[in-house]
């Protein structure tokens, strides 16, 4: 280790000993290889060995799992259970997770190169997704007028939107797909997942608990491999009738304009660029807490990360400061370790993208106050990263990094603020820092942006809507209407009693 101003975490004896995880596909209630025999693997980040290997999925395989689910959907029983029985298979799925908890937080954390400790709360949160959306099942349901005159009663029936393509990334893999799977199971949709490459382990550990659970075959399938290949055909395909993707705003955008071009139904969770807000009366130290917490959180690697902070310029330099100080005592390394906390990027390409922004902003004219470099030749490991004097118009100051790197903007009152923070094409989530409720009610509200924190930031709850302004997105997830984004209405207009006739032809004479 180089790297000598944070503290930095030594390789854990056991990183090397796991066990390779030898993934299949689950097709058809069918674990199998794919038709070309081929495989990749994925190596661990931080330590370099190999983690898991996945079947390199064809054309053909795709075609089979999406034959698979179109059949369970039209013909299989799952879209015609109760809802109270979905119900009990959603939380059969959840204490399966709830056993597995240690095996798919190690094997997330070897795959993502995020800290253990942190995989483990991942997992263990994705418990109460599956709780929740089992409430649904039961709860989600459609409406009736009665108020339409004597003769006419409507009836308003959620029926599930059909087969399903799912398609996740590699930052958090089992809580992003337990953000979208549980819920179009229990609207009593089919689907076809596609895990990042990067990490399909835990998708595919999943299709074991939902085996044990009684999911019906058919009803859920894992694909697995490259995007284009394998995930294109999730946008295009005639048999899907909704696509639900989350990752970049680039391939969102692409694949959003082919599934729209068919007509289907299409929600994206996409990127970030989210501003804090601090304003001088706020509380000091929660605030500078919440900072490093924000942009370091999964080492910035995050749609959520608070990778903008827009200081007034009254305190901007006491704040770089303060937050530089904070930044040096983060635990960076081996995230095994159980004092981890910024772990390994996740790729080579990952790491050179983020270190040539930072090199962008510097050239840009922008200060670096921390970090910036690589460290440590034997994982790939980047140090956590200051750049103050960001204006607005720098690439650094709008564009998402998707790394440990906080820029720091100064800003001279509440509209300026307002206005710097929607200077972007994103809009997924911000926060305000101020003890004066009008401050901060004006800048909630003022913000393009799907969720905003007020002297707090990251807090997540499944009751709670989440989505994206502009760019970051469209379409919400969680929240009680969760269910119905993977439902279609269907209106029913029942006459009651004697019609009256358009027109009655007059007797013959
Ligand atoms: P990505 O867009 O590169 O990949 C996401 C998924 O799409 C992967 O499964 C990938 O294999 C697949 N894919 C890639 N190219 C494809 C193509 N041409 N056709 C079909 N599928 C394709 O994103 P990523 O690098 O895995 O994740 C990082 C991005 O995800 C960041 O931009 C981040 O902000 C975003 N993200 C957003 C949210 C949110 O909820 N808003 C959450 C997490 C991540």
């Amino acid at each position: 280790m180089t790297y000598d101003t944070a503290t930095t975490l030594l390789k854990s004896d056991n990183a090397t000993n796991h066990e390779v995880f030898r993934g299949r596909m689950y097709i058809d209630g069918k674990w199998t290889e794919s038709a070309s025999e081929q495989r990749f693997e994925r190596r661990s980040p931080a330590h370099g060995h190999v983690v898991s290997t996945f079947p390199e999925a064809t054309a053909a395989d795709v075609e089979l799992a999406i034959a698979a689910a179109d059949a369970a959907f039209r013909h299989g029983r799952w879209p015609k259970l109760k809802g109270a029985e979905r119900a009990r298979v959603l939380l059969a799925i959840a204490d399966g997770i709830k056993a597995r908890v240690e095996k798919m937080s190690l094997i997330e954390s070897l795959e993502t190169g995020k800290p253990l400790a942190q995989a483990r709360g991942e997992v263990s949160g994705c418990v109460d997704l599956w709780q929740y959306a089992a409430s649904l099942a039961r709860t989600t349901s459609g409406d009736a007028y009665d108020t339409l005159g004597e003769d006419m009663l409507g009836i308003v029936l959620r029926q599930p939107v059909g087969v399903v393509g799912l398609i996740t990334p590699w930052n958090f893999p089992l809580w992003i797909l337990s953000q979208k799977l549980p819920f179009a199971l229990a609207a009593g949709c089919t689907c076809v997942v596609k895990p990042s490459e990067l990490t399909s382990s835990t998708t595919v550990m999943l299709m074991e608990i939902l085996e044990e659970a009684g999911v019906p075959a058919g009803v859920v399938n894992v694909v697995t491999g490259k995007g284009p290949s394998v995930g294109q055909p999730l946008a295009e395909h005639d048999a899907i009738d909704m696509l639900s993707f989350t990752g970049s705003t680039r391939v969102g955008s692409l694949l959003g304009g082919l599934a729209s071009k068919k007509l289907k139904k299409v929600a994206l969770e996409l990127g970030g660029k989210n501003p804090q807000i601090v304003f001088p009366d706020c509380d000091w130290d929660a605030m500078i807490d919440a900072v490093v917490f924000g942009v370091y959180f999964n080492a910035g690697e995050c749609c959520n990360s608070g990778s903008r902070v827009l200081v007034h310029e009254s305190i901007a330099e006491r704040f770089a400061q303060a937050v530089v100080e904070r930044a040096r005592q983060v635990p960076v390394g081996d995230p095994l370790h159980p004092d981890c906390k910024i772990g390994a990027i996740v790729s080579e390409h990952q790491l050179s993208e983020i270190v040539g922004n930072i090199e962008k902003g510097v050239a840009a004219g922008a200060r670096l106050r921390l970090g910036g470099k690589r460290y440590d030749a034997q994982g790939l490991y980047l140090e956590p990263t200051i750049i103050s004097d960001v204006t607005p118009d720098m690439s650094i100051a709008r564009e998402e990094i998707f790394g440990p790197v906080l820029a720091i903007i100064p800003f001279s009152d509440a509209t300026q603020a307002i206005e710097i923070a929607n200077d972007t094409a994103y809009g997924l989530s911000a926060a305000v820092w101020s003890r004066d409720i009008d401050t901060c009610l004006t800048v909630a509200r003022g913000i393009d942006a799907g969720t905003v924190w007020v002297n707090t930031f990251l807090d997540g709850y499944p009751e709670l809507p989440f989505g994206g302004f502009k760019s970051s997105g469209v379409g919400r997830e969680l929240g009680k209407q969760a269910v119905e984004d993977y439902t279609e209405t269907k209106t029913i207009q029942l006459h009651i009693g004697e019609r009256r006739n358009w027109w009655l032809p007059r007797p013959a004479a």
